[in-house]
């Protein structure tokens, strides 16, 4: 036992809820991670960020290996205490974002070297170095080291990538050692093919998680093909055990996500989408940059409890836009973090009550009416 444990509390159809335990606190699940990608959620307090119902954040290895550096935050006390949140942090294995961000990449059985995009410095992450990278940060969940190319890729392709993050899941459990307090969870690969999904699956149970991950998606299928291999990959995964949609994603995805068996999901979209003037609300996606707002009195979303609903109206967060004053990413990041931690609870309540598909009934009703009529 790793003293990171779970607890399935009630489930709903193939929906789940239930609570992950660490030392660092509770996560209740469903579970949606803000991701603080440079020791930061942007535009965000952590005390804000916690003030929206958040227990967990997401950190980036590979943007805090470059900068500020892996050694130089665990000298100043590990990732935690550098970014001043308290609760606990998963944090990626590098391995998604190298391919997509670091220059001069070349992929070796061994790992992969690449050129920093940031400042051309040369570096290597492999299954070791990402443990030790992750294990410097402080991070409560690790991640495996993996790789995964981006959907549509040939069959081969997927097949021969997925081994081979199977092979770096075995160094990366070994590497991982004994470490009480922290979990370490593996990332199932296989694209959208289920006969690979499986043997990936396997590979994984025999190895033996903590967690478990659902690797490969949102990388470009498409909402249907996310789904269609979510009515069957998350039941190759132990039941026991949290299962983790990387990378998902819009409300409607996250809501199917978890309709599937899904218990923690990560996205960037709440808090980039409020830095360009975009809010989720429940009655959809509201762009604050229209000129319809200017003399909008009233609330982005009237039922909403966040500091940008109640304090402020549609004609200021337009206003402040238009000006690009920096409130306005504050005040709709707080909104979209907050509009995502309520469809969490909402999603909690209703599976522990066993109106699952009630609640999702509602959900859509109150997006198909859409935002309220323009003044
Ligand atoms: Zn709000």
């Amino acid at each position: 036992m790793t003293g990171v444990t779970f607890e399935l509390k009630a489930t709903d159809g193939r929906a789940r809820t239930g609570v992950i335990r660490t030392t660092r606190g509770d996560i209740r699940t469903p579970a949606f991670m803000p991701v603080g990608t440079a020791a930061t959620v942007k535009a965000m307090m952590p005390e804000s960020v916690a003030a929206t119902g958040a227990d967990i954040l997401l950190g980036n290895t590979y943007h805090l290996m470059l900068r500020p550096g892996a050694e130089r935050i665990a000298r100043l006390g590990g990732l935690h205490r550098f970014m001043n949140w308290e609760k606990p942090i998963l944090t990626d294995s590098g391995g998604f974002q190298v391919m997509s961000l670091a220059d001069l990449r070349k992929l070796t059985e061994k790992g992969v070297t690449f050129r920093s995009h940031v400042d051309g410095s040369k570096h290597e992450l492999t299954p070791e170095r990402s443990m030790e990278i992750q294990r410097l940060l402080g991070s409560d969940i690790v991640m495996c080291f993996d790789e995964c190319p981006a959907l549509p890729a040939d069959r081969a392709r997927i097949e021969e990538s997925m081994r081979l993050s199977m092979r770096w899941a075995a160094r990366s459990k070994a590497a991982f050692g004994d470490r009480p307090g922290h979990a370490l969870f593996g990332i199932q690969q296989g694209g959208l093919e289920p006969d690979l999904r499986e043997e990936s699956a396997k590979a994984l149970r025999d190895i033996g998680f903590d967690g478990y991950a659902i690797g490969g998606l949102a990388v470009g299928e498409g909402q249907e093909a996310m789904f269609a291999c979510l009515d069957y990959a998350p039941d190759m995964l132990p039941n026991d055990k949290p299962r983790y949609l990387m990378g998902v994603g819009k409300p409607d995805d996250i809501l199917g996500a978890v309709k599937r068996g899904v218990d923690m999901m990560d996205c960037v979209l709440p808090s980039r989408s409020g830095r360009t003037g975009q809010a989720w609300t429940r009655r959809g996606q509201v762009n604050i940059k229209n000129a319809r707002h200017a003399d909008d009195p009233r609330p982005l979303d009237a039922e909403c409890t966040c500091p940008a609903c109640r304090n402020y109206s549609r004609a200021y967060l337009h206003h402040v836009f238009r000006a690009g004053e920096m409130i306005s990413g504050m005040l709709l990041t707080w909104h979209n973090l907050h509009y995502y931690q309520e469809l969490m609870a909402g999603m909690r309540a209703a599976i522990a009550e066993g109106r699952f598909d009630a609640w999702e009934g509602e959900f859509h009703a109150q997006r198909a009416e859409g935002d309220i009529a323009p003044l």
